[in-house]
């Protein structure tokens, strides 16, 4: 039996880690965005205040960049 540790292929993750900011506390919150699944729109739970932040992520189709855009559940 050969253990070849770099012979394993990598799966496809298309997930982005990104940080966000609490609209509530200011607080940065770290959160992970489905790139296969854009448009999406999540409720993350602020980490440091536990209110709900409503997220929407997009891709920029001219610059194929994330975008994020948070705000207050009730805005
Ligand atoms: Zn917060």
């Amino acid at each position: 039996m050969t253990f070849r540790p770099c012979s394993w292929p990598t799966p496809v993750q298309p997930l982005e880690y990104v940080n966000i900011t609490c609209p509530h506390c200011g607080a940065c919150n770290d959160t992970e965005v489905d790139l296969s699944t854009l448009p999406a729109s999540y409720v993350e739970d602020c980490q440091t205040c536990c209110a709900p932040i409503m997220m929407s992520a997009t891709m920029d189709p001219d610059t194929g960049s994330l975008l994020i855009h948070t705000c207050r559940e009730n805005d």
